[in-house]
């Protein structure tokens, strides 16, 4: 008997070539299927099965053509045998294609490019943070699949503060951050929960792409489009998704906004801002910089070094949600990136970079906005 693999579930990704028994096990080539009318992929997620106890290499051999192939270098395949505890893989890419080895314990494991976060946790989150005291749940609306928009807020000052995560789907430790960033608002005995709510009101949206997440995708909605380009006009036909959260942004006003993320190739956490927009303020680079400095100090899991280029004076793209967002409201506004690989400066040989890492990521970002929170 020879081994299973599928990814039909939610945020699967695969295409199995081949399946084949060698002397020493067996060999599988996958290639990572496109986003639904993009050309994007490099998000996979899928199942193996009739595998215990033999040498499974698994070979994804559309690597060289995906997004970034500059992520697949000193990468490691996510790989879990229960869905709670995701291990790093083990892991080679050469000449576009990325090898990962399992001897699975389990006859079923389960093997991702990052810890998934799936839509039936996602409902799961909701439904336990809409029960807390003080917190508000308000669906904006729905997708172009017909999944729900949903927004929370909590606290009731003066501070409009906004955090968003997952406009790309497949950069699942975005909502991770979130449901630590809930966990730690959530809790009332926490003294820079108690802080922010009295000085703020702070809206979360876990998930910007929920049909990108279910469908598997790495970095689009239902209709290939790119979210995170529609910050300037975006419609019901093609990202409404982006046309809720801005109008409900437009009503509440925007001081500080946060819009999570991970990135492929980049092995550190870092922010990248809103230096190119038109009507930019001393005021709003002095606070942002005080943020990613205040923040670097606070986590050596957060450093300023590497990071994206700089956009120069009036050449911001004002499609993208930081710049619009601190153009249109004047607001202190950043784009947090974390790891596909790991945090180079304190690896961890055996989980990378981590759902629990994300969520402490989270607490520490909301503990260095509560610190500035009144100047703000
Ligand atoms: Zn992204």
């Amino acid at each position: 008997m020879t081994i299973s693999i599928t990814s039909s579930f939610d945020g699967g990704n695969i295409r199995v070539l081949s399946i084949t028994d060698t002397p020493s096990g067996v060999r599988a080539d996958l290639e990572i299927a496109n986003d639904h009318q993009s050309d994007f992929y490099q998000w996979f997620h899928f199942r193996v099965a009739g595998a215990a106890g033999r040498d499974v290499e698994l070979r994804i051999v559309n690597c060289a053509d995906s997004a970034y192939p500059g992520g697949w270098t000193d990468y490691h395949a996510r790989v879990s045998e229960d869905r709670d505890s995701w291990s790093l893989a083990e892991t080679a890419y050469a000449d576009g294609v990325l090898t990962i080895r399992l001897s699975p314990d389990s006859n079923v494991a389960w093997v991702a490019y990052f810890a998934p976060y799936s839509m039936e946790r996602h409902h799961d989150v909701i439904a336990w943070a809409a029960c807390q005291p003080g917190v508000a749940h308000r669906e904006l609306g729905l997708t172009l699949d017909g999944q729900p928009m949903d927004m929370l807020t909590i606290g009731d000052g003066p501070k409009q503060v906004w955090l968003y995560a997952r406009q790309h789907p497949g950069e699942t430790m975005a909502q991770w951050w979130m449901e630590g960033a809930l966990e730690r608002l959530c809790d009332e005995e926490d003294a820079v929960a108690r802080l922010l709510r009295k000085q703020a009101t702070i809206h979360l949206v876990p998930n910007m792409n929920p049909d990108g997440s279910r469908r598997g995708h790495l970095r689009t909605n239902a209709v290939g489009v790119n979210l995170n380009r529609e910050w300037h006009a975006p419609s019901m036909e093609r990202s409404p998704e982006v046309l809720l959260v801005r109008d409900a942004m437009d009503a509440t006003g925007v001081n500080f906004a946060m819009d999570v993320h991970g990135d492929e190739a980049i092995a550190a956490v870092f922010i990248a801002g809103f230096e190119g927009i038109p009507s930019i303020t001393d005021r709003q680079v002095a606070l942002y910089h005080r943020y990613r400095d205040t923040l670097a100090a606070r986590t050596p899991d957060f450093q300023t070094r590497l990071g994206y280029p700089v956009a120069s004076a009036g050449k911001a793209n004002l499609s993208m949600s930081t710049n619009q967002l601190a153009e249109r409201f004047g607001a202190v506004a950043m784009t947090l990136e974390m790891p596909f690989k790991d945090n180079d400066d304190l690896p961890d040989a055996d989980y990378g970079w981590s759902p629990a890492r994300s969520m402490q990521l989270a607490k520490d970002c909301l503990a260095v906005l509560a610190e500035m929170i009144d100047d703000i």
